[in-house]
């Protein structure tokens, strides 16, 4: 066999995750969390609530890894049925933990107001050979098992309760477990470069790396983070990924957005707020995604001060002072009618700068001149406006986040020229 230390394996457990109803999120950010202290994931394993296909998969994988996180089958219905199996794979019998039946209790009573059912309080049985994580985002506790020098943990399928135990709990506990080696992530942000442009110009830079820093590519609309991974007990791990990591700066200085792992959005507000200026919005296709991307960073109110939804040309027009003629000459989506809406919204709000959009999305709506993914937008500050039209295409969703990620990129480049 070979050496597991430090490798693990993650099992989502639910029918959905089979049949593709519900999208295995848990096993990304799981993979991500462990990577970042340095625990190698090398198997994913999604099964269905089948109790021998469970029973195999923690066989199988505790034959590869010392580490086995499980999320999923611990709701209070009928069909998850990880506890009581992980309670007969371990050899125990269940018991009530006064800690999960005080948290059950405080969730009911307090939090939500409601009658418990005996199910409800259930949640709070455990198998006496774990130790338990306690939930407090949930009513279903986390249980930590060791067999054969290999640690198996349990956690609910729900996003968000899974997080807060693994960050709360289980990542503490399994760094202060292992001899965890040095791992050392640099990331930085491109926009406005394709992925295979960028895999060209910084091929040589890439194949002279030293063994233990690798470079990955990860491409997301119209931009490409790349990172940087040291790993390694070499001492001068950190000194040596950041000289590398200077070096890459220096090839992409160019198409360079930020040196950190941040989003468009909290580039643009960290301007904005350096800058004291004030934002505002007028989205036609973006239908208000760009707003909400902006007050998704904590303190936007610093900077952000709203936006008007123009999606029929009465409100362009109404609301923006768009001239009507404009809109029949050239057009909702066009140069002249984005211009207008930047300033119009600009004006109406009293904001330093603007960014306005409009476009067709699809499926429908195309035509031969403007086919859809034709996307104007325009960015404007006090009386400098600059327009860019763009050809998407691929579906509805895909082509909302271009148009949205692009403006934000135009609007950096805006505070950064204004
Ligand atoms: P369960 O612990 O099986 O009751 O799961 C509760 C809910 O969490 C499910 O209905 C799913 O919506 C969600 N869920 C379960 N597994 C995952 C997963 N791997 N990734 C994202 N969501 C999940
Ligand atoms: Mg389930």
């Amino acid at each position: 066999m070979n050496d597991k230390t430090n490798l693990a394996s993650i099992i989502t457990i639910g029918d959905e995750l089979l049949i593709g109803q519900t999208i295995d999120t848990n096993s990304a950010w799981m993979a991500q969390k462990l990577n970042a202290i340095g625990i190698w994931v090398h198997r994913r394993v999604a099964v269905g609530d089948g109790w021998d296909d469970i029973w195999t998969s923690l066989n199988e994988e505790s034959a590869h890894s010392s580490i086995i996180l499980i999320t999923g089958g611990l709701g209070p219905t009928a069909d998850d049925i990880t506890k009581p199996l992980l309670c007969s794979y371990f050899g125990g019998s269940m018991i009530t933990d006064p800690g999960a039946l005080a948290n059950v209790k405080h969730i009911f009573e307090i939090v939500l107001k409601r009658p418990m059912l005996d199910r409800n309080l259930r949640q709070a049985d455990v198998p006496d050979v774990c130790t338990v994580i306690q939930n407090s985002r949930g009513t279903a506790p986390g249980m930590w098992f060791e067999k054969n020098g290999v640690i198996f943990v349990s956690m609910p399928g729900v996003p968000h309760e899974m997080k807060g135990m693994m960050e709360k709990d289980v990542l503490p506990s399994l760094q202060s477990r292992f001899q965890l080696p040095p791992v050392h992530h640099r990331t930085l942000l491109t926009a406005g470069i394709g992925e295979s442009f960028l895999a060209e110009r910084i091929k040589d830079f890439e194949s002279a790396l030293p063994e233990n820093i690798k470079l990955a590519y990860l491409p997301n609309y119209g931009m490409v983070r790349l990172r940087l991974t040291g790993r390694g007990n070499d001492p001068d791990l950190d000194g040596e990924v950041d000289r590398q990591f200077q070096q890459l700066k220096d090839q992409v200085a160019d198409v360079l957005v930020i040196d950190s792992d941040r989003t468009m959005q909290d580039v643009v507000g960290g301007l904005l707020r350096e800058k004291k200026w004030t934002l505002a919005t007028a989205e036609s296709c973006t239908g208000g995604y760009l707003a909400h991307l902006l007050t998704s960073i904590p303190g936007s109110s610093d900077y952000y001060l709203g936006g008007v939804v123009s999606y029929a040309n009465s409100v362009k027009t109404g609301m923006l002072g768009v001239a009507s003629e404009l809109i029949s000459t050239h057009g909702a989506v066009s140069r002249e009618t984005v211009e207008q809406m930047a300033i119009g919204v600009m004006r109406k709000l009293g904001a330093d700068l603007a960014i306005s959009t409009s476009g067709i999305m699809g499926p429908g709506g195309g035509s031969t001149e403007k086919p859809v993914g034709t996307v104007w937008i325009a960015v404007a500050y006090h009386d400098k406006v600059a327009s860019q039209h763009f050809s998407f295409r691929f579906n509805r969703e895909r082509n909302i986040e271009l148009t949205a990620q692009n403006g934000l990129n135009m609007l950096r480049k805006m505070i950064l020229s204004a």
